[in-house]
């Protein structure tokens, strides 16, 4: 006896064959409508049972695609459990919804089995990750997630608190402080599946909230928490993909990760690599050169490979170039008789042409690329070129890889913010002081396949130096006492050293499922609007809710997302 959904149904001479669907797989069952009237009367999606009996497919019918293919089900009676209305859309792979509807009756296209498949994924993740954390001596501890606000560099979603009207908890940005109290309390190794909430605008790989892995450990530096992180990680690759993933992961600085690949989550599984002609143009006649060297930037150059370059293509890149920041962007293309053609070509010596081939490694047919400014923007717009003309599709192959030494401050219009987050050790503290901008953390990122799954860092524990940087941060002695005072005060009752790391459990399971979205892992996700068309969350709440809380709405003036029927 079977039980689970029609997922097909077929007559064929006179049967009736049904493919029967349950969480384990399908199954084909066949009925005779002659002994069986009411089968012609079973829809998609139909909830049934069946009992009968299992018997070899007949020669020539057997489908070697499906792990059930070489048996099926000659039906002795059919039950209807449960009857279902007509489908939105059909509950198979290969039929492309929209992701509106499928938000909407995100039940059935859960049923799907590649969505199946995701829910076992992440199922299987967090099933590795804690065995893993387990066996190595770690706590799995629950941390509030209606607190005082953490600062992640994150806006914080609010929860108004009933009993003191006019106040708020904030619901997590992470689990940061808690854990590093936790240090403090003598836990040693702490570890948690948690969610967390950051008040960002959406992109492909955010949203509202989402969960990470979080872990601390006391007494430990960088390599205690990379080499347990490694661990964690490796285990999940195994237990989803099967594989035997390679650690210690490949280390790059993050200087190095901007000057190679012109960004801080360095897609390792292709070359392509940014290289320093400033050289080669140091006494240059070509202004466009000149110019940037004097002003103390750099000249680099990426060597794209051999491909088709009309000028719409020249055309586009360039403005593109420009729209990140570029002054321009300098083509070649190394044409059959050893000449770069380039509109610049004319304004190059003899000795700078032979320079550009052998620094870029030129052959014929390759078109290079090269922009000059300063050096920032310089490696971050061939970066996002390399990007754009390199990146593989999917995710068969998986680079790992960590990005270390960070800085610790980054500039902003108005002066400087954190780069991680303001619990960060510094590396060096008369640097932190005498040249922030410099100064680097002892912070650390995981990356996949350019795609950034988590960072951490070894904290700071002195309590002095954490009031230091809260300075430099411009909090006044009087706000540092008002919003951290109790956090502070902590850290002066003997706290280990301590480190630890998060990364996100939506992310990497979508690469290892090869999913190009978080959405499609997150069994019930938001849009990119923060809608939920399932439940139509966020809503109106009653009135008299409202005065309980002592909140009254202002209509706001800014257009608001559409609601959920309206939204496309
Ligand atoms: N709290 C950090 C985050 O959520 C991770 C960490 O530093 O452990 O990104």
């Amino acid at each position: 006896m079977l039980a689970g959904w029609v997922a097909r149904r077929r007559d064929h001479g006179g049967i009736t064959f049904i493919d029967l669907r349950d969480a384990s797989g399908i199954v084909q069952v066949v009925a005779d409508p002659e002994v069986l009237p009411d089968v012609a009367d079973l829809r998609m999606e139909y909830c049934i049972s069946v009992t009968g009996q299992v018997r070899p497919r007949p020669e020539g019918t057997v489908n070697p695609d499906l792990p059930t293919g070489t048996v099926e089900v000659a039906a002795s009676a059919i039950v209807v459990l449960s009857p279902a209305d007509g489908l939105p859309f059909m509950i198979d792979d290969r039929v492309d919804a929209e992701e509106r509807i499928r938000l909407e009756y995100r039940y059935l296209d859960l049923r799907r089995p590649r969505m199946a498949a995701n829910l076992r994924a992440r199922s299987a993740a967090t099933a590795a990750i804690r065995r893993t954390l387990d066996d190595m001596g770690f706590l799995e501890i629950e941390t509030p997630t209606l607190i005082r606000s953490t600062p992640e560099g994150a806006r914080d979603v609010l929860v108004p608190s009933r009993l003191r009207t006019g106040s708020f908890y904030a619901l997590p940005q992470s689990p940061q402080l808690f854990k590093q109290l936790l240090m403090i309390s003598g836990v040693e190794r702490y570890f948690q599946i948690a969610r967390c909430y950051r008040d960002e605008d959406f992109r492909a790989d955010r949203q509202l909230e989402f969960t990470q892995l979080d872990l601390e450990g006391a007494f430990w530096e960088e390599e205690g928490v990379q080499t347990t992180i490694e661990a964690t990680i490796a285990a999940v690759v195994k237990q989803v993909r099967g594989i035997d993933l390679a650690v210690p992961f490949r280390r790059i600085t993050w200087r190095e990760a901007m000057d190679r690949y012109g960004v801080d989550k360095p897609d390792l599984r292709f070359g392509m690599e940014i290289i320093d002609v400033s050289e080669v143009f140091a006494g240059t006649e070509f202004r466009g050169f000149s110019g940037a060297l004097e002003d103390g930037g750099v000249v680099r150059g990426i060597n794209t490979g051999q491909r088709q370059f009309p000028r719409s293509v020249a055309d586009a890149l360039t403005e593109e170039a420009k729209a990140l920041g570029a002054g321009g962007l300098v083509w070649m293309v190394a044409e059959a008789d050893g000449v770069l053609r380039s509109p610049v070509a004319k304004f190059l010596s003899e000795g700078e042409i032979e320079a550009i081939k052998v620094g870029l490694a030129v052959n014929e047919g390759d078109v290079v690329l090269l922009v000059a400014g300063p050096w920032r923007t310089t490696v971050t717009v061939l970066g996002a070129l390399r990007l754009q003309l390199g990146k593989p599709a999917g995710h068969k192959e998986l680079a790992f890889c960590w990005v270390t030494d960070f800085p610790i401050f980054e500039e902003t219009e108005g002066g400087m913010t954190f780069a991680h987050h303001p619990f960060t050790s510094p590396q060096d503290v008369a640097t932190m002081r005498d040249r922030p901008l410099e100064a680097l953390a002892r912070a650390y990122d995981v990356v996949v396949n350019g795609i950034e799954l988590g960072s951490g860092s070894i904290r700071i524990h002195d309590p002095a130096i954490q009031s230091q940087v809260f300075d430099m941060l411009g909090i006044s002695p009087e706000q540092q006492e008002a919003r951290f005072g109790w956090f502070l005060r902590a850290l002066r009752y003997g706290t280990p050293p301590h480190g630890g790391f998060a990364f996100g459990i939506d992310r990497l399971v979508m690469v290892l499922q090869e999913e190009a979205n978080i959405r499609e892992v997150i069994p019930f996700p938001k849009t990119q609007t923060g809608l939920d068309p399932l439940t139509g969350a966020p809503n109106e709440v009653d009135p008299v809710q409202l005065a309980e809380l002592g909140i009254r709405v202002i209509p706001s003036a800014k257009p608001q997302p559409p609601n959920v029927d309206a939204e496309a």
